[in-house]
């Protein structure tokens, strides 16, 4: 399909596209690297009247350590840069992610940016958020301001985000000797979404237990969520079974063609036990 006919813009820096998008009243969308955009606008679910190109800013590239020992990820980082970066390399799950996400095309043109703001249901970068308990930044003409990944998800394709805000970067906490991370996913064999897909943090041991638990999970519910349910079981001393039994706690599972909601429960189980059993294995 051929989208409707709109207008192209190239922002020319972080300001210019903040001044169109507020400009614009709803009418435009940012595009970073099209991947989502495009297809949406193909099939006509989208239909900007004007397309602001963020796309070569260089202020919203790569990735570096803050002072304080976090990571910023500038928001146009693309896949493939995140899996090569030094800093990003020992974070186990997204080693375990990044290279299983779409195709070579996706993974060179997708940017974090664009897959949060876009808040597929089924994206595999929120569980990964979600489990590290990221911070995203946004930014509009108005105003700068930090958004708990936690908050960020409010439903299928919707976000805490405003029309006239851009993500400018995401923070990570800074990498622990004491945890280990994974992600595992059970994937929609043609389009390589995940059906259930699951980040798990897991660590601090400190002789009696796990102290530390943080849990995402994508392509289950509405948004992708943090399994609160199974953290609290891993911490108060369940086995990791008895604790991943908890994956869909509170949350109405999809069901769909490609997996109904009986199918979709139990595979989120099966990969929440898997992540948190690789998660451990990292520890070494
Ligand atoms: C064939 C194919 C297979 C795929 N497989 C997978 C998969 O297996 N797993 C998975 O998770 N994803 C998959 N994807 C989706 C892909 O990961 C995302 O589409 C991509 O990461 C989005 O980033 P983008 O830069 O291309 O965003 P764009 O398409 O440019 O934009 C997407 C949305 O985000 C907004 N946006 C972009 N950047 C910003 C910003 N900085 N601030 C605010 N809003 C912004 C845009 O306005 C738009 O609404 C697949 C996509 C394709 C085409």
């Amino acid at each position: 399909m051929i989208p409707a006919a709109f207008d192209y813009v190239r922002a020319t820096s972080l300001d210019d596209a903040l001044k169109r998008l507020a400009t614009a009243g709803g009418g435009a969308k940012a595009i970073a690297g099209g991947q989502s955009l495009l297809p949406l606008m193909k099939l006509r679910l989208a239909r900007p009247e004007t397309l602001v190109d963020i796309g070569r800013l260089a202020e919203l590239k790569g990735v570096h350590r803050l002072p304080d020992g976090r990571v910023a990820v500038g928001a146009l980082t693309t896949y493939d840069e995140m899996l090569r970066d030094p800093i990003l390399r020992h974070y186990g799950l997204l080693a375990d992610a990044i290279p299983n996400i779409g195709d070579v095309q996706v993974r060179n043109r997708g940017t974090i940016g664009g897959s949060i703001a876009h808040a597929d249901p089924a994206s595999d970068m929120p569980a990964i958020l979600l489990a590290l308990d990221a911070e995203v930044v946004a930014r509009s003409s108005r105003a700068e301001r930090v958004i708990p990944i936690t908050s960020f998800f409010e439903g299928a394709f919707a976000s805490v985000l405003h029309d006239d805000e851009l993500i400018t970067e995401v923070r990570l906490p800074g990498g622990r000797d004491d945890v280990g991370s994974a992600y595992r996913a059970i994937e929609q064999p043609a389009s390589g979404y995940s059906i259930a897909g699951v980040a798990a943090v897991v660590g601090a041991h400190d002789g009696t237990g796990w102290r530390y638990c943080a849990v995402g999970v994508t392509g289950v519910g509405d948004h992708p969520y943090r399994a609160a349910a199974v953290e609290k079981a891993v911490i108060g001393g369940e086995s990791l079974a008895q604790a991943a039994a908890h994956a869909t706690d509170g949350v109405t599972v999809a069901s769909d063609i490609h997996a109904d909601r009986e199918y979709r429960t139990h595979v989120a189980s099966v990969q929440v036990l898997r992540a948190l059993e690789a998660a451990i294995a990292r520890l070494g």
